[in-house]
């Protein structure tokens, strides 16, 4: 029998995009031991980690960005997380047709806000310069998320 409060999850992250925390082992059984104590949320120095669908936490890169501190994961009373020896997430950003450049209006805060240096701009003949994302590159980091002017930029889970 499906646990009611994991369906209540996973029907709720269907449509909100509940998104993961840093270093879950196991995303699809997160809710089978997460007990929504709230420790990790408590945590992070850049308050991030927000209360989500069902109550269980999740991120708000419009708040800031992920540091790769750690402290959500050494906070955890659950078996939870990996090592962190190990990548993070493996996410990348994605963005959406609300892009200003996409408009031909000149705009490079996602680019600034990048310490990996994952999106460059790439002139293009007749319109402004276009933001391009290297994936390797991009951390998952969610920097760039927040500075957007038009709210453009998402995090994809990568294959
Ligand atoms: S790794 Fe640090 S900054 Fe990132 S979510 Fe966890 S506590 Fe917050
Ligand atoms: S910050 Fe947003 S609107 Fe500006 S170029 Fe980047 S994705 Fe486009
Ligand atoms: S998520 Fe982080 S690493 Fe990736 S493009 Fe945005 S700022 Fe750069």
């Amino acid at each position: 029998m499906v646990d009611q409060r994991r369906r209540f999850f996973l029907r709720s992250a269907q449509k909100t995009k509940q998104q993961s925390l840093p270093w879950i082992k196991d995303i699809g059984a997160f809710t089978d031991h997460c007990t929504r104590c709230g420790e990790c949320e408590r945590a992070c120095e850049e308050q991030i980690i927000v209360s989500g669908d069902g109550g269980f936490p999740t991120i708000d890169f419009n708040r800031g960005e992920c540091t790769f501190c750690y402290a959500c994961a050494q906070a955890c009373p659950e078996k939870l997380f990996h090592s962190n020896d190990q990548r993070p997430w493996q996410q990348a950003i994605s963005i959406n047709e609300n892009c200003l450049a996409q408009k031909n209006i000149e705009c490079r805060s996602c680019h600034d806000a990048c310490d990996e240096r994952a999106i460059r701009f790439q002139h293009r003949l007749g319109s402004v310069a276009q933001p391009e994302i290297n994936i390797n590159d991009c951390s998952g980091c969610g920097a760039c998320v927040a500075p957007c002017p038009t709210n453009a930029i998402s995090m994809e889970q990568q294959a």
